[in-house]
């Protein structure tokens, strides 16, 4: 079972992920995250990536692919902040289908009120969390990665949720519709 968490930055993608990736033993992708251990560990792609990530800005697209394309395994897969384009989502079909002769089952779109979001950023503090930062990056989400949701609604794939309120109630909406009988 593939699974996409999608959803704005701060929406929460990266808390359900851990909680769903445990539930149904699903590997774990972030491409953020592994962005970031590439700025830690000082290598030519992280400094490359840093000042793009920093403006919150889109690293591109090749960059991003390769990273997934190098760890698909036969496990199903979580996708975590993963695409973010058209031209990603295109791709990783084509992954699943030629690599792991798999699709894409559900696609969860987790919906918080853009407010809501930068006092959640603000809180956590990260590099790029700064206001301007913020603001920017929920431009970027809105033109280049909400045309993603029309993609999977015409598969029949798209299934939005609230995502606001206690982390384990949000868990347990997403559950629903991977265990729409439980
Ligand atoms: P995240 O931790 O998912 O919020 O990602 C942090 C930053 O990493 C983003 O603002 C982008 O600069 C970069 N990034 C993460 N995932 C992607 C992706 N799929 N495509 C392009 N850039 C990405």
């Amino acid at each position: 079972m593939n699974i996409i968490l999608l959803g704005a930055p701060g929406s929460g993608k990266g808390t359900q992920s851990q909680n769903l990736s445990a539930l149904y033993n699903l590997n774990h992708l972030s491409t953020g995250d592994l962005l970031r251990a590439e700025i830690t560990a000082n290598t030519p792609l992280g400094q490359q990536a840093k000042t793009i990530m920093d403006s919150g800005n889109l690293v591109s697209d090749d960059i991003v692919i390769a990273m997934i394309a190098n760890r698909l395994n036969q496990q199903g897969t979580l996708f975590d902040g993963f695409p973010r384009t058209l031209n990603q989502a295109q791709a990783l079909d084509t992954l699943l289908a030629t690599h792991n002769n798999s699709q894409i089952d559900y696609v969860i779109e987790l919906d918080v009120d853009q407010e809501e979001i930068i006092q959640r950023m603000l809180a956590r503090g990260r590099a790029d969390d700064n206001e301007h930062t913020i603001r920017n990056r929920l431009n970027v989400y809105n033109q280049q990665t909400k045309p993603l949701i029309d993609y999977y609604q015409q598969q029949n794939k798209h299934h939005k949720i609230d995502g606001s309120g206690a982390i384990e109630d949000i868990t347990a909406r997403i559950q629903t519709i991977i265990e729409p009988t439980s």
